[in-house]
């Protein structure tokens, strides 16, 4: 008798340590992009949420202290690098006080440093000419290639930092994986017919879908990176569209669309608004989500 109460106690007593009593990992990440990759991976064995916006473009976030506050009691920092958050992040990560998440810090994760970047420069650097990302392009979220290696890095992370469920971890990467494998079918096939036609775009934040995809830029809206269009940019983009046969632009929606809508009025090129990142349309409202909406918006500018 006392040996199978003994046995029983033992059976819940294991059982109750087993189970996911304990707090989820608190995630704060600089993007929405990000936080649907680390909801994704960290399943309901994370708190995620994110410094900034869909709807906001990630250059120029307010560095609002109530984010630095944020920043203190997280477990993990998951940030984009490449320079896109430089504007902003350094300040509230000194401010947070939270020594881990600091650069190099162990829950501290850079997304951009297991990617190949594209648009490394060549020659010398010169911020004056405006927002050219001086570190490569940081815009690689939307690429399903890419996508996946920062899953892989995230999925890593987390079991470091939440061994016990390390393969809960490792399972759910696996699943995204798959499930963005059977996505991409899908997507390169509405892609496919239009093979090699070119769009253009506001900011370089396309430039590694586009790769994905098949398609190319011709051009855009803005003359540097960061870089509002002037009057004489819209102008030449006119002849560019003419004579290289663009029927489209994309511009996400945190952009003024005027010079895209003067470049129309100029030209006959149709404009496309596009969300930035996830949560920047409702549409938008995951990973999967979010690049479903830039394959039809591609779709739907090449025509
Ligand atoms: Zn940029």
């Amino acid at each position: 008798m006392r040996t199978v109460a003994l046995a029983a106690f033992a059976a819940g007593f294991l059982a109750a340590a087993a189970s996911p009593a304990r707090a989820a990992v608190g995630v704060l990440t600089t993007t929405e992009g990000l936080a649907a990759v680390v909801r994704e991976v960290g399943g309901d064995r994370v708190k995620v949420s994110a410094l900034s916006r869909g709807i906001q473009d990630p250059h120029f976030v307010d560095a609002n202290p109530s984010l630095a506050v944020k920043l203190r009691n997280a477990d993990l920092l998951v940030d984009v690098g490449m320079d896109l958050e430089i504007g902003w992040l350094p300040p509230l990560v000194t401010q947070s006080r939270n020594g881990a998440i600091q650069p190099g810090g162990a829950r501290r994760l850079t997304a951009g440093n297991f990617v190949s970047p594209m648009d490394l420069p060549t020659g010398p650097v010169d911020r004056s000419q405006g927002d050219i990302h001086p570190s490569g392009n940081p815009h690689f979220l939307s690429d399903p290639r890419r996508a996946v290696q920062v899953a892989a890095a995230v999925a890593g992370r987390l079991s470091e930092i939440d061994p016990e469920n390390a393969s809960y971890y490792r399972e759910r990467l696996q699943a995204f994986q798959a499930k963005v494998a059977a996505a991409e079918k899908g997507w390169k096939a509405q892609l496919a017919p239009f093979a090699g036609r070119s769009v253009i775009t506001q900011h370089k934040t396309l430039t590694y879908l586009l790769d994905w995809s098949g398609l190319k830029a011709a051009g855009y809206m803005e003359p540097k990176q960061g870089v509002a269009p002037p009057p004489s940019h819209v102008a030449s983009l006119a002849a560019l569209v003419k004579a290289a046969g663009v029927k489209g632009v994309l511009v996400e929606n945190y952009y003024d669309r005027r010079p895209a809508e003067q470049l129309r009025d100029l030209s006959g090129v149709k404009v496309v608004v596009i969300p930035g990142d996830v949560g920047g349309t409702r549409e938008a409202s995951d990973w999967f989500g979010f690049v479903d909406v830039l394959v039809k918006s591609l779709v739907q500018a090449v025509q």
